[in-house]
């Protein structure tokens, strides 16, 4: 059951993910999907809008009419417990249909304030009173602090146990995060170099190009902070950090993220603005055309203190990472549209060699995550001729898929996930307990102080100065994100 099925998520990302499964001969054929939302329909006008959705998304449609066979309509007010009690009896009908063993998932894909109340109603009208299994999928953002997190998790759990909980965080579906740990893993020449002997430090950026177009409204009560770096940003830092799992299974791995999540040195009070630098963007140009300062967005505050980007050094107080400094980044309207992580290895002891610039570069291991994927490793090595002098090199491997933010195919890899019954890539609630209790604190800050220099960097650019100045203080720099591009290397 898809609840909120008439909206953006459910028409860009989940009927093609679900269609490519079909195709892919990864769903069989025992399955139907409900689409609840508010306003009614018929169910022929829900399969022309699951077809529609599908071939704006796909090329390929060969079994497009036998698909969105299986989608039926519910109109449906998640308030109201008749209309429970109706889905209920449409979704025991399709169970003896399709004999689908009493196997339910509840996909909400709506404005987080029904979480609680659906699966509540779920559980309190018989839904969830299955023989099969039941597992609920839940988008984010998962509350907007801790403690409103903690509310919505215990609403939650009345009705689903937490291994019956997926929270969908779409990063840990894109393939070069999954990526991440078999680099490191199953790779000789660099899991004894993942420590702070020999790793200078780590760069994760997330930059977009995009503004906050008509999200003005949710934007404005969430900012940079909440919306990427509590989840997203911290997920992936999570899985840089984290030591060997015993076992690849759900419950070591998560295990070993958690300890990174409590190892993070908590940032808070005065020394926030030495960790942490918050960004808002100004009117500027985007591939010379030109765009509005947030502060002129719609719905939008004119005098706004929301932040649209986040650039912050995180550390790692255990044995393997002490006094490696993480550092993150993240905004919108910014140059390029990258998500890439620079794992800058330190500098060798002494230079024998020279470069036309006298230093000699850092190893850089690049991981791409979009929109390219691939990773790059750079070395130094000679240059032809007769003098015996490095230049850098670079040894490049380019997935052929080109991801898009969001695109259906991690949502496709987490569908796949959630129906075999693998929670691996979705966050356990000690994750997303421990990111809020992290970026809190910096919240905490940054709401009750009115950042003054709002806004601090122009659409179109990689951010404020004051990120840069970041770095700087401990001698190092952002890497430019656009020239690691696989292409230009
Ligand atoms: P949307 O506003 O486009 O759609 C909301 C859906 O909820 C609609 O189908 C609407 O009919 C239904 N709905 C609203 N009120 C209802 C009610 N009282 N009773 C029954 N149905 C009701 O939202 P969206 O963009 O699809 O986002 C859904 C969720 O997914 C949100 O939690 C959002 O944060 C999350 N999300 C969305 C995206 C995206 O790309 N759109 C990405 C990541 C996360």
């Amino acid at each position: 059951m898809i609840f909120g099925a008439t909206g953006d998520l459910a028409k860009r990302k989940l009927f093609p993910s679900l269609y490519r499964l079909f195709e892919k001969g990864n769903l069989s054929e025992h399955f139907a999907v409900i689409g609840v939302a508010r306003r009614p329909l018929t169910n022929d006008e829900f399969q022309d809008n699951v077809k529609k959705s599908v071939s704006t998304a796909i090329d390929k449609e060969d079994r497009i009419e036998e698909f969105s066979s299986h989608f039926y309509y519910h109109s449906h007010d998640v308030t109201d417990s008749d209309s429970y009690a109706s889905l209920n009896k449409l979704a025991e009908q399709l169970d003896s249909h399709y004999q689908l063993d009493g196997n339910r998932i509840f996909y909400l894909a709506m404005a987080p304030e029904f979480f609680g109340t659906i699966a509540l109603h779920l559980k309190e009208d018989g839904l969830t009173n299955v023989n099969g299994f039941k597992r609920l999928v839940i988008e984010k953002p998962f509350g907007h602090n801790l403690e409103s997190a903690k509310e919505l998790n215990t609403q939650l759990r009345t009705a689903f146990a937490e291994d019956e909980i997926y929270r969908i965080d779409h990063y840990l579906g894109k393939e070069m995060v999954q990526n991440i740990e078999v680099i490191r893993f199953a790779n000789a020449i660099f899991e004894p170099l993942w420590n702070n002997r020999y790793i200078a430090n780590i760069q994760v950026t997330s930059s977009e190009v995009l503004g906050v177009e008509e999200r003005g409204r949710y934007y404005e009560k969430s900012g940079a902070l909440r919306d990427m770096v509590q989840n997203h940003m911290l997920q992936m830092v999570a899985l840089l950090a984290m030591e060997p799992p015993i076992r690849l299974n759900t419950d070591e791995i998560r295990s070993e993220k958690v300890k990174v999540l409590r190892a993070l040195r908590p940032i808070s009070g005065e020394e926030v603005k030495d960790y942490f630098v918050r960004g808002q963007y100004d009117s500027g140009s985007i591939t010379s055309e030109s765009a509005p300062a947030y502060r002129e967005e719609q719905m939008v505050e004119p005098d706004s203190n929301t932040e649209t980007y986040v650039a912050g050094k995180l550390l790692i107080d255990n044995f393997r990472w002490a006094g490696v400094p993480i550092y993150i980044r993240t905004g919108k309207r910014m140059a390029a549209k990258s998500t890439k992580i620079v794992i800058q290895f330190k500098d060798i002891p002494m230079n024998l060699y020279y470069q036309t610039e006298q230093t000699l570069n850092p190893n850089l291991l690049v991981i791409h995550i979009q929109p390219e994927e691939g990773i790059t490793l750079h070395l130094n090595a000679k240059k032809a001729g007769q003098s015996m002098e490095a230049t850098p090199v670079k040894l490049n491997f380019a997935n052929k898929g080109i991801d898009g933010i969001n695109t259906p195919e991690a949502y496709e890899k987490l569908l796949y996930d959630c129906m075999r019954g693998d929670a691996t890539n979705f966050t356990h609630w000690d994750e997303v307990a421990l990111s809020w209790s992290f970026t809190d604190k910096i919240s905490e800050v940054w709401e009750s102080t009115v950042e003054k220099n709002f806004p601090n960097y122009a659409s179109g650019t990689m951010g404020p100065k004051a990120a840069d100045e970041l770095l700087e203080k401990d001698g190092y720099f952002w890497w430019p994100v656009t020239d690691l591009d696989v292409e230009k290397c």
